[in-house]
Protein backbone atom coordinates (compact mmCIF):
# COMPACT_ATOMS: atom_id res chain seq x y z
CA UNK A 1 0.00 0.00 0.00
CA UNK A 2 1.40 3.47 -0.82
CA UNK A 3 2.25 6.04 2.37
CA UNK A 4 0.06 8.91 2.91
CA UNK A 5 2.41 11.57 3.20
CA UNK A 6 0.16 13.70 5.56
CA UNK A 7 0.22 11.15 8.26
CA UNK A 8 3.71 11.46 8.88
CA UNK A 9 4.69 14.49 10.84
CA UNK A 10 8.55 16.26 9.42
CA UNK A 11 10.74 13.49 10.66
CA UNK A 12 8.65 10.72 9.63
CA UNK A 13 8.43 12.39 6.50
CA UNK A 14 12.08 12.47 6.27
CA UNK A 15 12.60 8.72 7.10
CA UNK A 16 9.83 7.85 4.78
CA UNK A 17 11.16 10.13 1.98
CA UNK A 18 14.61 8.94 3.09
CA UNK A 19 15.11 5.82 0.47
CA UNK A 20 14.45 7.79 -2.70
CA UNK A 21 15.21 11.67 -1.66
CA UNK A 22 18.73 12.10 -0.48
CA UNK A 23 19.26 15.95 -0.28
CA UNK A 24 17.58 18.12 2.70
CA UNK A 25 16.33 20.53 0.44
CA UNK A 26 14.51 18.34 -1.70
CA UNK A 27 12.76 16.93 1.37
CA UNK A 28 11.87 20.54 2.53
CA UNK A 29 10.89 21.18 -1.27
CA UNK A 30 8.55 18.20 -1.31
CA UNK A 31 6.50 19.42 2.22
CA UNK A 32 6.65 23.25 0.68
CA UNK A 33 4.39 21.59 -1.85
CA UNK A 34 2.45 18.94 0.01
CA UNK A 35 1.17 22.01 2.66
CA UNK A 36 2.10 25.33 1.48
CA UNK A 37 1.64 24.94 -2.10
CA UNK A 38 -1.57 22.16 -1.63
CA UNK A 39 -0.33 19.86 -4.45
CA UNK A 40 -2.70 17.21 -4.72
CA UNK A 41 -0.46 15.27 -6.82
CA UNK A 42 2.84 14.63 -7.55
CA UNK A 43 3.14 15.92 -10.97
CA UNK A 44 1.82 19.26 -9.59
CA UNK A 45 5.21 19.38 -7.81
CA UNK A 46 7.30 21.26 -10.82
CA UNK A 47 10.57 21.94 -9.35
CA UNK A 48 11.03 18.31 -8.76
CA UNK A 49 12.55 15.90 -11.61
CA UNK A 50 10.28 14.14 -13.56
CA UNK A 51 11.91 10.58 -12.45
CA UNK A 52 11.69 11.26 -9.40
CA UNK A 53 7.99 12.55 -9.60
CA UNK A 54 7.50 9.31 -11.02
CA UNK A 55 9.11 7.13 -8.47
CA UNK A 56 7.32 9.71 -5.59
CA UNK A 57 3.94 8.49 -6.91
CA UNK A 58 4.73 4.80 -7.17
CA UNK A 59 5.43 4.97 -3.37
CA UNK A 60 3.67 7.28 -2.01
CA UNK A 61 0.00 9.31 -1.85
CA UNK A 62 -0.92 13.04 -1.20
CA UNK A 63 -4.48 13.08 -0.53
CA UNK A 64 -6.59 10.33 0.00
CA UNK A 65 -10.18 11.96 0.74
CA UNK A 66 -12.90 12.63 -2.09
CA UNK A 67 -15.27 15.48 -1.64
CA UNK A 68 -18.55 13.97 -2.46
CA UNK A 69 -20.88 16.56 -1.61
CA UNK A 70 -20.76 19.93 -1.50
CA UNK A 71 -23.78 22.31 -0.50
CA UNK A 72 -23.48 26.17 -0.01
CA UNK A 73 -25.87 27.92 2.52
CA UNK A 74 -27.82 30.52 0.60
CA UNK A 75 -27.87 32.44 3.77
CA UNK A 76 -24.49 33.03 4.66
CA UNK A 77 -22.22 31.52 1.86
CA UNK A 78 -21.33 28.57 4.52
CA UNK A 79 -20.22 25.45 2.67
CA UNK A 80 -20.85 22.04 4.41
CA UNK A 81 -18.87 19.12 2.65
CA UNK A 82 -19.05 15.64 2.78
CA UNK A 83 -15.98 13.93 2.52
CA UNK A 84 -15.89 10.18 1.73
CA UNK A 85 -12.15 8.47 3.20
CA UNK A 86 -10.66 5.37 1.20
CA UNK A 87 -12.17 2.88 3.39
CA UNK A 88 -15.40 4.57 1.90
CA UNK A 89 -16.45 6.18 5.23
CA UNK A 90 -18.24 9.36 5.15
CA UNK A 91 -18.12 12.77 7.83
CA UNK A 92 -17.97 16.36 7.21
CA UNK A 93 -16.40 19.63 7.46
CA UNK A 94 -18.01 23.20 7.44
CA UNK A 95 -16.14 26.14 5.80
CA UNK A 96 -16.97 29.46 7.12
CA UNK A 97 -16.76 32.34 5.20
CA UNK A 98 -15.79 36.04 6.57
CA UNK A 99 -16.53 39.33 5.21
CA UNK A 100 -13.38 40.19 6.37
CA UNK A 101 -10.71 39.34 3.33
CA UNK A 102 -8.50 36.81 4.61
CA UNK A 103 -10.29 36.00 7.49
CA UNK A 104 -12.03 32.67 6.57
CA UNK A 105 -12.11 29.44 9.08
CA UNK A 106 -13.18 25.81 8.98
CA UNK A 107 -14.63 23.67 11.39
CA UNK A 108 -13.37 20.07 11.46
CA UNK A 109 -13.78 16.59 12.59
CA UNK A 110 -11.92 14.36 14.50
CA UNK A 111 -13.78 11.07 14.47
CA UNK A 112 -16.37 9.54 12.07
CA UNK A 113 -18.89 9.24 14.16
CA UNK A 114 -18.65 10.14 18.04
CA UNK A 115 -18.92 8.07 21.69
CA UNK A 116 -20.41 10.65 23.36
CA UNK A 117 -23.84 10.94 22.59
CA UNK A 118 -25.06 14.19 23.71
CA UNK A 119 -29.27 13.94 23.53
CA UNK A 120 -29.36 17.04 21.77
CA UNK A 121 -26.18 16.51 18.75
CA UNK A 122 -26.94 14.68 15.54
CA UNK A 123 -23.46 13.69 15.29
CA UNK A 124 -23.86 11.68 18.87
CA UNK A 125 -26.54 10.09 16.76
CA UNK A 126 -24.30 8.74 14.61
CA UNK A 127 -22.85 5.47 15.34
CA UNK A 128 -18.83 5.70 15.97
CA UNK A 129 -16.59 4.23 13.09
CA UNK A 130 -13.16 5.12 14.20
CA UNK A 131 -11.07 8.07 14.53
CA UNK A 132 -9.62 10.30 11.82
CA UNK A 133 -5.98 9.91 11.22
CA UNK A 134 -3.38 12.76 11.52
CA UNK A 135 -3.33 13.38 7.62
CA UNK A 136 -7.45 13.65 7.31
CA UNK A 137 -7.73 15.82 9.74
CA UNK A 138 -5.37 18.14 7.94
CA UNK A 139 -6.63 17.06 4.85
CA UNK A 140 -9.81 18.51 5.29
CA UNK A 141 -8.40 22.05 5.62
CA UNK A 142 -6.27 21.60 2.24
CA UNK A 143 -8.91 20.25 0.11
CA UNK A 144 -11.24 23.21 1.21
CA UNK A 145 -8.49 25.44 0.65
CA UNK A 146 -7.82 24.14 -2.62
CA UNK A 147 -11.71 24.41 -4.05
CA UNK A 148 -12.10 27.85 -2.46
CA UNK A 149 -9.28 29.56 -3.40
CA UNK A 150 -9.52 31.03 0.01
CA UNK A 151 -6.52 30.73 2.36
CA UNK A 152 -7.57 29.22 5.94
CA UNK A 153 -6.90 31.45 9.15
CA UNK A 154 -9.06 30.09 11.29
CA UNK A 155 -9.49 26.21 12.42
CA UNK A 156 -12.58 25.06 14.81
CA UNK A 157 -11.99 21.09 16.07
CA UNK A 158 -15.64 21.45 16.62
CA UNK A 159 -17.08 19.07 13.57
CA UNK A 160 -17.92 15.41 14.05
CA UNK A 161 -16.52 13.68 17.19
CA UNK A 162 -14.78 14.15 20.56
CA UNK A 163 -11.49 15.39 19.47
CA UNK A 164 -9.86 14.67 23.04
CA UNK A 165 -10.91 11.06 22.67
CA UNK A 166 -8.46 11.21 19.86
CA UNK A 167 -5.59 12.58 21.43
CA UNK A 168 -2.78 11.57 19.51
CA UNK A 169 -3.76 12.28 16.14
CA UNK A 170 -5.52 15.77 16.89
CA UNK A 171 -2.07 16.78 18.57
CA UNK A 172 0.17 15.56 15.73
CA UNK A 173 -2.25 17.76 13.70
CA UNK A 174 -2.43 20.78 15.93
CA UNK A 175 1.28 20.40 15.55
CA UNK A 176 0.86 20.67 12.10
CA UNK A 177 -1.44 23.55 11.89
CA UNK A 178 1.14 25.61 14.22
CA UNK A 179 4.50 24.70 12.37
CA UNK A 180 5.75 27.40 10.15
CA UNK A 181 6.77 25.30 7.13
CA UNK A 182 3.40 23.56 6.90
CA UNK A 183 -0.02 25.49 8.20
CA UNK A 184 1.38 28.54 10.12
CA UNK A 185 -1.48 29.09 11.85
CA UNK A 186 -1.42 31.04 15.33
CA UNK A 187 -2.35 29.08 18.38
CA UNK A 188 -5.16 32.04 18.85
CA UNK A 189 -6.80 31.03 15.56
CA UNK A 190 -7.11 28.04 16.49
CA UNK A 191 -9.59 26.08 19.06
CA UNK A 192 -10.52 23.20 20.34
CA UNK A 193 -13.45 22.21 21.56
CA UNK A 194 -14.18 19.49 24.10
CA UNK A 195 -16.64 18.20 26.46
CA UNK A 196 -13.92 17.59 29.11
CA UNK A 197 -12.02 14.77 28.99
CA UNK A 198 -10.16 15.88 31.80
CA UNK A 199 -7.07 13.44 31.81
CA UNK A 200 -6.47 14.71 28.08
CA UNK A 201 -7.00 18.19 29.18
CA UNK A 202 -4.06 18.01 31.61
CA UNK A 203 -2.06 16.08 28.68
CA UNK A 204 -3.07 19.17 26.40
CA UNK A 205 -1.88 21.46 29.20
CA UNK A 206 1.92 19.95 29.72
CA UNK A 207 1.85 19.41 25.94
CA UNK A 208 1.51 23.47 25.88
CA UNK A 209 0.75 24.28 22.69
CA UNK A 210 -1.39 27.57 23.64
CA UNK A 211 -4.32 26.80 21.70
CA UNK A 212 -7.83 28.37 22.77
CA UNK A 213 -9.45 25.77 24.85
CA UNK A 214 -13.91 25.32 24.32
CA UNK A 215 -15.73 23.48 26.68
CA UNK A 216 -19.04 22.34 26.30
CA UNK A 217 -20.34 22.47 29.75
CA UNK A 218 -24.45 22.69 28.55
CA UNK A 219 -25.51 22.21 32.44
CA UNK A 220 -25.10 23.30 35.78
CA UNK A 221 -24.72 20.61 38.04
CA UNK A 222 -23.91 16.86 37.15
CA UNK A 223 -27.26 15.21 37.27
CA UNK A 224 -28.81 17.06 34.28
CA UNK A 225 -25.60 17.12 32.43
CA UNK A 226 -25.65 13.27 32.86
CA UNK A 227 -29.34 13.59 31.48
CA UNK A 228 -27.80 15.66 28.38
CA UNK A 229 -24.64 13.86 28.01
CA UNK A 230 -25.10 10.36 28.53
CA UNK A 231 -21.22 8.74 28.26
CA UNK A 232 -19.31 12.35 29.90
CA UNK A 233 -17.07 9.30 31.55
CA UNK A 234 -18.07 9.91 34.67
CA UNK A 235 -16.10 13.71 35.04
CA UNK A 236 -17.89 16.54 37.37
CA UNK A 237 -18.17 19.69 36.06
CA UNK A 238 -16.79 21.13 38.70
CA UNK A 239 -13.47 18.79 38.38
CA UNK A 240 -13.53 20.09 34.45
CA UNK A 241 -13.70 23.47 35.25
CA UNK A 242 -10.50 23.53 37.52
CA UNK A 243 -8.59 21.42 34.64
CA UNK A 244 -9.35 24.29 32.41
CA UNK A 245 -7.99 26.71 34.87
CA UNK A 246 -4.72 25.11 35.44
CA UNK A 247 -4.75 25.56 31.13
CA UNK A 248 -5.08 28.52 31.60
CA UNK A 249 -2.86 29.06 34.52
CA UNK A 250 -0.09 27.27 32.14
CA UNK A 251 -0.55 28.05 29.09
CA UNK A 252 -1.75 31.51 29.07
CA UNK A 253 -3.76 31.00 26.39
CA UNK A 254 -7.92 31.45 26.44
CA UNK A 255 -11.04 29.43 27.20
CA UNK A 256 -14.66 29.45 25.95
CA UNK A 257 -17.19 28.40 28.04
CA UNK A 258 -19.68 26.74 25.44
CA UNK A 259 -23.73 26.75 26.87
CA UNK A 260 -26.50 25.52 24.38
CA UNK A 261 -29.74 26.80 25.72
CA UNK A 262 -32.50 24.41 25.64
CA UNK A 263 -36.10 25.77 26.38
CA UNK A 264 -37.55 25.30 29.70
CA UNK A 265 -34.33 22.64 30.19
CA UNK A 266 -31.30 24.58 31.30
CA UNK A 267 -32.50 27.97 30.40
CA UNK A 268 -33.99 29.61 33.29
CA UNK A 269 -32.78 32.78 35.16
CA UNK A 270 -31.86 30.25 37.47
CA UNK A 271 -29.81 28.32 35.50
CA UNK A 272 -28.00 30.99 34.68
CA UNK A 273 -27.02 32.58 38.53
CA UNK A 274 -25.70 29.36 38.84
CA UNK A 275 -23.53 28.81 35.83
CA UNK A 276 -21.96 32.47 37.05
CA UNK A 277 -21.18 31.08 40.57
CA UNK A 278 -19.94 28.04 39.46
CA UNK A 279 -17.58 29.85 36.87
CA UNK A 280 -16.56 32.30 40.08
CA UNK A 281 -15.87 29.12 42.18
CA UNK A 282 -13.64 27.84 40.35
CA UNK A 283 -11.74 31.14 39.15
CA UNK A 284 -13.03 31.74 35.81
CA UNK A 285 -14.13 35.32 36.12
CA UNK A 286 -11.21 36.44 34.13
CA UNK A 287 -10.63 38.25 30.77
CA UNK A 288 -8.87 35.22 29.51
CA UNK A 289 -12.15 33.72 29.45
CA UNK A 290 -15.73 33.75 27.29
CA UNK A 291 -18.88 32.63 27.56
CA UNK A 292 -20.21 31.31 24.07
CA UNK A 293 -24.37 31.05 24.34
CA UNK A 294 -25.40 28.46 21.72
CA UNK A 295 -29.06 28.42 20.95
CA UNK A 296 -30.34 24.78 20.14
CA UNK A 297 -30.25 24.25 16.16
CA UNK A 298 -33.25 22.14 15.53
CA UNK A 299 -31.60 18.17 14.82
CA UNK A 300 -34.30 15.20 13.09
CA UNK A 301 -35.90 13.65 15.89
CA UNK A 302 -35.12 15.26 19.17
CA UNK A 303 -37.42 16.88 21.59
CA UNK A 304 -35.65 19.96 22.17
CA UNK A 305 -36.79 24.01 21.48
CA UNK A 306 -34.70 26.88 21.03
CA UNK A 307 -34.91 29.56 23.68
CA UNK A 308 -36.91 32.58 22.96
CA UNK A 309 -35.08 35.42 22.43
CA UNK A 310 -36.32 36.71 25.47
CA UNK A 311 -34.87 34.30 27.24
CA UNK A 312 -32.23 34.41 25.55
CA UNK A 313 -31.31 37.91 26.41
CA UNK A 314 -32.03 37.56 29.73
CA UNK A 315 -29.47 34.49 30.28
CA UNK A 316 -27.07 37.00 28.62
CA UNK A 317 -27.81 39.89 30.67
CA UNK A 318 -27.33 37.75 33.85
CA UNK A 319 -24.13 36.73 32.79
CA UNK A 320 -22.77 40.15 32.33
CA UNK A 321 -24.26 41.92 34.88
CA UNK A 322 -21.70 39.00 36.79
CA UNK A 323 -18.84 40.73 34.99
CA UNK A 324 -18.01 37.94 32.32
CA UNK A 325 -17.98 38.30 28.75
CA UNK A 326 -20.59 37.13 26.35
CA UNK A 327 -21.35 36.05 22.72
CA UNK A 328 -24.47 34.67 21.30
CA UNK A 329 -23.38 32.09 18.95
CA UNK A 330 -25.18 32.78 15.57
CA UNK A 331 -25.98 29.72 13.80
CA UNK A 332 -24.08 29.30 9.88
CA UNK A 333 -25.20 27.88 7.35
CA UNK A 334 -28.89 26.19 9.24
CA UNK A 335 -30.46 25.77 5.74
CA UNK A 336 -27.99 23.10 4.58
CA UNK A 337 -27.44 21.33 8.66
CA UNK A 338 -23.68 22.46 8.87
CA UNK A 339 -24.53 24.28 11.99
CA UNK A 340 -23.66 23.00 15.71
CA UNK A 341 -24.75 19.87 16.32
CA UNK A 342 -26.30 18.63 12.40
CA UNK A 343 -23.70 17.61 11.47
CA UNK A 344 -24.16 13.83 10.92
CA UNK A 345 -25.39 11.01 8.05
N1 LIG B 1 -17.35 16.96 20.79
C1 LIG B 1 -16.88 18.31 20.90
C2 LIG B 1 -16.85 18.97 19.56
C3 LIG B 1 -18.21 19.29 18.97
S1 LIG B 1 -18.32 21.00 19.02
C4 LIG B 1 -17.73 19.05 21.91
O1 LIG B 1 -18.77 18.52 22.28
O2 LIG B 1 -17.34 20.11 22.38
C5 LIG B 1 -19.85 21.41 18.65
C6 LIG B 1 -20.54 22.26 19.68
O3 LIG B 1 -21.90 22.31 19.26
C7 LIG B 1 -20.54 21.64 21.07
O4 LIG B 1 -20.52 22.62 22.06
C8 LIG B 1 -21.87 20.93 21.06
O5 LIG B 1 -22.34 20.64 22.34
C9 LIG B 1 -22.73 21.91 20.33
N2 LIG B 1 -23.97 21.32 19.80
C10 LIG B 1 -24.24 20.02 19.60
N3 LIG B 1 -25.50 19.86 19.14
C11 LIG B 1 -26.03 21.08 19.04
C12 LIG B 1 -27.31 21.58 18.60
N4 LIG B 1 -28.26 20.77 18.17
N5 LIG B 1 -27.49 22.92 18.64
C13 LIG B 1 -26.51 23.74 19.05
N6 LIG B 1 -25.30 23.33 19.45
C14 LIG B 1 -25.06 22.02 19.46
Amino acid sequence: MKKYLLDLPSEQLKNALGHLVKQDYRIEQIRDWIYVKKADSFDKCLNLPKDLREKLSEKFIIRTLKAERKEKSLIDGTIRYTFKTLDKKYFYAVFLPSKVKGKNSVCISSQIGCQVSCAFCYSGQTKFIRNLTRGEILEQILTIENDTGEKISGVLFMGMGEPLLNFNNVLSAVKSLLSKKEFNIGKRHITLSTVGVIPCIKKLTDENVGIRLALSIHAVDDKQRKRLMPNNMGFEISSILLAANQYLKKTKSRLTIEFILLRSINDLAADAHKLARLLKKNGLLNPNVQINLIPFNPVKNSQFQPPSQETLDRFKNILKVNGFTVNIRQAKGADIGAACGQLGA
